[in-house]
């Protein structure tokens, strides 16, 4: 029989992170958007709390999790902050290439030390010429002995002014398209890497976001994950992976305005009675719900499909591509219902719209996620 229903553990590990989001990260959400600021001493709280490195196996120093039991803090999180969450939770994805590619010698070397304490990790993969088409990256890796020197520039990559350690894909050779894309893990302290201004963004400006240069950074060929042209593979199946935690923060932020949307409609008088009384808002606040419910399912199928083994490409597409379509809506139709207020910066409602609305750009815009559902699919009927 299929169950819903959580373990003691998975509710515990819920509940901690909703504590956290709740008295941690809700109180600093508006300050930190309208500043911006980078909250570093939350994200030094999330990491003490075991809320940071969730995908690290434990004997790493990470927390072990499942991408179901990821998903579950991930939406508390996101419930209070969109932004703050992007940051706390860009380790998963900075990390995976080095638990899906490393050998267990760079597991030790480059995982114990990071996760031992408080410490920012990027993944690099986005350039400006284009972030779709990833295959057609134009950062070079060229062999020189026992080194690889790179050069060329990153963009939009979360958290890359506060980070210690970069995974960043470089091609040996870009007339080999997606075979000559190498991954490499670089440190901070590589001579010749420099990080660009924050980006000044429409929402999650509690992240950070900047590009990263390579200008002739040396990287020993020790330090290159898995063989050459190796780097796609190891990208997209990351994304497979944390694609699905990113469909449980556009649920976060749905739920967030939908309990905003249903509270403000029970205090809110208009002729003469709550707005909640008008049927018009009853059916707004129900169809939001329906989304909320669906994508919150949707992804805890994906994850599920996932932590069974599987590669969930097709079900964490439809998860991140379902939930964060329904996290901009129902941002939406939350600024609706507050009427007037809901368009002010004073509530809370337009900051969702905000933040929901990167959920439908970042780890593979939904134009792409639809090009994958739809060829998962049509492989079935062929
Ligand atoms: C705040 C923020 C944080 C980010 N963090 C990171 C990070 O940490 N690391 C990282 O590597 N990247 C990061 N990204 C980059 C993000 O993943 C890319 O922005 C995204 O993949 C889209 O790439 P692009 O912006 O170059 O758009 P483009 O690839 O130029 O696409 C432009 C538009 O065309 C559409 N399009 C492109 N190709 C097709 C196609 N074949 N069919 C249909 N439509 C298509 C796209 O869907 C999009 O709507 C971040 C982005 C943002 C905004």
């Amino acid at each position: 029989m299929a169950d819903f229903s959580l373990s003691a553990e998975q509710e515990s590990l819920r509940d901690l992170a909703r504590k956290f989001a709740r008295t941690e990260m809700a109180p600093h959400a508006a300050e930190c958007d309208r500043t911006p600021r980078f909250p570093e001493e939350i994200y030094r709280k999330a990491f003490d709390l075991g809320l940071m490195n969730l995908n690290v196996p434990v004997d790493y120093g990470g927390s072990g999790l499942g991408v179901f039991e990821a998903c579950l803090i991930v939406e508390e999180l996101a419930h209070a902050c969109g932004g703050m969450t992007t940051s706390v939770i860009a380790n998963c994805l900075a990390l995976e290439p080095i638990l899906l590619g490393g050998t267990p010698e760079q597991k030790d070397r480059f995982l114990k030390p990071f996760c031992a304490e408080y410490n920012l990790a990027s993944f690099c993969l986005t350039e400006p010429s284009g972030g779709s088409d990833a295959g057609s990256l134009k950062t070079r890796a060229r062999r020189e002995g026992d080194h690889y020197i790179l050069d060329g520039e990153k963009c939009f990559i979360t958290n890359a002014p506060h980070a210690s350690l970069y995974t960043v894909f470089a091609t040996i050779d870009p007339a080999l398209k997606t075979k000559g894309i190498t991954a490499f893990v670089v440190p901070r302290s590589a001579v010749g890497l420099s990080t660009g201004k924050d980006e000044e963004k429409m929402g999650h400006r509690a992240s950070s976001t900047s590009t990263v240069r390579f200008e002739g950074v040396s990287v020993p060929v020790a330090d290159r994950l898995g063989e050459e042209g190796a780097g796609f593979s190891m990208a997209m199946r990351t994304l497979d992976q944390t694609r699905t935690p990113i469909g449980a923060l556009a649920t976060g932020i749905a739920q967030a305005a939908l309990d905003h949307a249903a509270a403000y409609s029970l205090k809110r008088q208009s002729f003469g009675k709550p707005i909640s009384e008008h049927q018009a808002i009853q059916i707004k606040l129900a169809n939001m719900a329906q989304s909320v419910h669906a994508a919150r399912l949707l992804t805890w199928h994906a994850a599920w499909t996932i932590d069974r083994g599987a590669k969930g490409t097709l079900e964490s597409s439809i998860a991140k591509c379902f939930a964060s379509d329904a996290a901009l809506h129902v941002a939406d139709e939350a600024i609706q219902t507050f009427g007037g207020y809901g368009y002010m910066k004073e509530y809370p409602v337009e900051k969702l719209l905000r933040d929901a609305k990167l959920t439908q750009i970042y780890e593979g815009a939904n134009e792409i996620q639809r090009t994958v559902i739809a060829r998962e699919l049509l492989r079935q009927y062929a």
